[in-house]
């Protein structure tokens, strides 16, 4: 058998959308399961859509999933002359022929269809009317497809799938101003490059008889089609900027992982058994396109947070914290002076559901803040708290060995001489020096700070309560 070739290849119009980067993981899955190959294509014939910061935006996409390619990108733009080439050899076997059809026939005729209630198509007048090519006269060139018969396929996700021939018309794969039509260049593009197996998006299922049909004519092989459902928004609606986030960068930027969104994305429409967590190797192991849903796929942005916090507490703590440093400098953070990244993603990874919560709140970690959280200072930071901290910070400044279980000791042993709640000593600290009510264990928050930062910011909250 010959080795499996898949592709993926996006229109340049937009960014990288959820669900084109699901159909690109299924392709690339499907290539990878097979040891066989994956080519990233660039459908950019669309001259007035496609734009060169699409073209870069799916790129980074792909790469920050980490859906490497074997071949390419190949542009269909460079490719014209070979589009040319096929269609002038088909005028010449008669597969194809011109068309010299004016607009205002092609509209009166079109009406007039609409009017009878039917489908607006071409009725086939230059069909098989032989003319001499006249050069200057504007025309364009028309696939000839079969008036009998149907095309039938085998759909590798939805099964046997025929399309009468009579209801295909004779489609324009050349226009009058010399340009390639789109599901031409895809035909040759899939032939040249040895494509087995078509995965993509249901929106092109009406596409695939006249692609097969062309291909026939062509005497190249018939690569098998795999045609997935679309993702609906929560509300039950196509998937659209409407539902926040669609961009795959735009995940990024709101703090996932992309180890989540790839999880999320292989089970949103492909399951095996009834286990949710898979890694990339198991991914590739367990793919195969017959377990892919029919059925339209709902996106659920609890599960892909719920996927997200898995990630970040089970991925080894570095390797979150070098993209957890991403976010940080987005937000202007240094984090020269402070704890290491990975240890702060120990401390708050339980507590944050992604990357972006973590970054928003670590700021106190390494910038001093100008003003205390108001509710929090009036609830904690009253006279009362002088004593406590007074003392806990005294016992601060003498640890010698800046160890978690130091600053425990100190903090309880606070409370103890106090004859006070350990509450009583926690809370004053925590706001002295995080400057919120919120942290995660204040010993070892106070710790991550680091002790002469500690201390400045005890000593603040001092002046703070006896300024009130
Ligand atoms: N360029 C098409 C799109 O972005 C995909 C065509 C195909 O996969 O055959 O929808």
């Amino acid at each position: 058998m010959n080795k499996i070739k898949t592709r993926f290849s996006p229109s340049p119009t937009g960014y990288l959308h959820v669900g084109g980067a699901r159909t690109a993981l299924y392709s690339w899955l499907y290539s990878r399961h097979n040891k066989g190959e994956f080519v990233l294509r660039i459908e950019d014939t669309d001259l007035k859509r496609s734009t060169q910061e699409a073209i870069a935006a799916i790129m980074d996409g792909m790469n920050w999933l980490s859906l490497n390619w074997d071949e390419g990108p190949y542009y269909q733009t460079k490719r014209f002359e070979r589009y040319h080439f096929v269609i002038d050899k088909m005028l010449t076997a008669g597969t194809a022929y011109r068309c010299y059809c004016s607009k205002p026939r092609l509209d009166h005729l079109r009406e007039e269809q609409m009017a009878r209630g039917e489908k607006p198509r071409y009725d086939g007048c230059c069909r098989d009317y032989v003319h001499n090519h006249i050069p200057n006269k504007p025309h364009v060139v028309r696939f000839r497809n079969p008036q009998q018969g149907s095309v039938i396929f085998e759909d590798q996700i939805r099964g046997l799938i025929e399309f009468n021939n009579l209801e295909l018309d004779d489609l324009i794969i050349r226009r009058t101003d010399g340009s390639p039509t789109y599901n031409f260049c895809v035909v040759i593009d899939d032939w040249d490059m040895k494509i087995t197996h078509v995965i993509r998006g249901e929106d092109h299922i009406n596409n695939t008889p006249r692609q097969i049909n062309i291909l026939t004519a062509l005497g190249a092989p018939i690569p098998a089609y795999a045609h997935v459902s679309m993702i609906l928004g929560d509300d039950g609606k196509k998937l659209s900027k409407r539902h926040r986030a669609v961009s795959v960068m735009k995940y990024r930027d709101d703090g996932y992982l992309p180890e989540a969104l790839l999880n999320y994305l292989v089970r949103l429409g492909w399951s095996h058994g009834d286990q949710e967590i898979f890694n990339r190797e198991e991914m590739i192991s367990y793919f195969s396109l017959d377990a892919i849903n029919k059925s339209a796929s709902v996106f659920n942005t609890n599960k892909l947070l719920w996927m997200n916090h898995h990630y970040i507490n089970s991925l080894p703590a570095e390797y979150i914290a070098a993209h957890l440093a991403w976010h940080l400098e987005q937000q202007g953070i240094d984090t020269k002076i402070g704890p290491s990244l990975a240890d702060l993603v120990k401390l708050l990874g339980k507590r944050c559901k992604t990357l972006k919560e973590i970054a928003d709140s670590c700021r106190y970690f390494y910038q001093d803040f100008v003003a205390f959280n108001s509710d929090a200072a009036k609830k904690y930071l009253r006279p009362i708290a002088r004593l406590p901290l007074e003392m806990v910070q005294a016992k601060l400044v003498a640890i010698s060995d800046w160890t978690c279980d130091n600053v425990h000791q100190a903090i309880e042993a606070t409370a103890k001489q106090l004859a006070i709640g350990l509450g009583k000593v926690c809370m004053p600290l925590r706001v002295a020096v995080t400057g919120t009510g919120k942290s995660p264990s204040v010993d070892a928050t106070v710790h991550a700070i680091g002790q002469n930062r500690s201390l400045k910011r005890i000593d603040n909250a001092l002046v703070y309560i006896n300024k009130r």
